[in-house]
């Protein structure tokens, strides 16, 4: 059985990898990446290691040859090429005739108002009806995702949000991954896992975790998302990276990232990476 990961040498695959050799030996496993000099770490744990790159597909059939099982990591181009990055894969996953595609989506895709969405969205579309067989990670929001409020909230004292009384469900990259190599080493994985951790806080309780971390006094200051947008601007925040700010915080207002708090600790069969965990150990 060889499992093959792709983005292996991003954030994600690298954890997910880490799980992986818990489960399986390494002979087992194959780390497809871009950049194959990236991925010398990797290799150095005895997996082998094969070019891979979405926007290159002559690479992606000798990349996937012998795989029986891949996890396809979505990309993060943020020009809009990933649902034809996504499909070049899985047409070649189709190909190469692999047992199953596991895809990383998002939590609630279809119905979340994520500016990530649509991508993941069609790329679970173009999945359902490839004729391989599959299972979707919808990921929520992972608890790394904060590290930046900590020296925001250090230089300013204020955590800045159009999140309202919104609830994020969030846990650490490591528990998606560990849940993605729960899912690639099961005879029979679900169509789709909704994924988001054990405890949804508020943006008062990231505040106060922040005070608690930084040891100073951290104020939430709700603003609208036109507000929140110009103050991003006006402190040079491009316009694209303040409008998806901005945009996320309306999805958290909505409960979108909220929903199914839970089914990631099942899936993993332990708690859920607190949020404050996770800072603490950055810091
Ligand atoms: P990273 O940005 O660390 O990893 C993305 C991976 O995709 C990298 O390994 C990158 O390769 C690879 N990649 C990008 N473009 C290509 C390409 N053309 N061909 C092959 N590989 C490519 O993100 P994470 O690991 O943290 O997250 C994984 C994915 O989850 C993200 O790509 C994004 O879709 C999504 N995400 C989820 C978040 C959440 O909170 N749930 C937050 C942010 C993103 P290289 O190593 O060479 O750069």
């Amino acid at each position: 059985m060889t499992i093959a990961i792709t983005g292996a040498t991003g954030a994600l695959g690298t954890l997910v990898i880490d799980a992986l050799l818990e489960r399986t030996g390494a002979d087992q496993i194959v780390a497809l990446a871009r950049d194959t000099a990236k991925a010398a770490s990797i290799a150095a744990k005895g997996v082998a290691v094969r070019e891979a790159d979405y926007d290159r597909p002559e690479t992606l059939d000798a990349a996937l040859d012998d795989v029986d099982k891949l996890l396809l990591i979505s990309g993060n181009d943020l020009t809009g090429k990933r649902f034809s990055q996504h499909t070049a894969v899985i047409d070649a996953a189709k190909q190469a005739g692999v047992s199953l595609i596991a895809y990383t989506s998002v939590l609630g895709a279809g119905t979340t108002t994520l500016p990530v969405a649509p991508d993941h969205v069609l790329t679970e579309r173009y999945l359902a009806q490839a004729g391989v067989p599959f299972t979707v990670l919808r990921n929520g929001w992972y608890n790394e995702n904060y590290l930046s409020s900590i020296e925001t909230a250090r230089q300013t004292g204020v955590l800045l949000t159009n999140a309202g009384d919104g609830l994020t469900a969030s846990a650490s990259r490591a528990d998606f991954a560990e849940a993605a190599a729960v899912v690639v080493t099961n005879e029979n994985p679900e169509p789709v896992y909704e994924l988001s951790g054990d405890v949804a806080w508020s943006q008062a309780e990231l505040a106060a975790i922040l005070s608690e971390l930084l040891g100073t006094e951290v104020q939430v200051q709700n603003v609208s998302a036109e507000e929140h947008a110009a103050i991003l601007e006006g402190a040079g925040v491009p316009e694209a990276m303040a409008g998806f700010v901005t945009a996320v915080d309306t999805a958290v207002a909505f409960g979108d990232l909220a929903r199914d708090a839970g089914g990631l600790g099942a899936l993993i069969g332990r708690p859920t990476t607190p949020l404050i965990d996770t800072l603490r150990a950055a810091l």
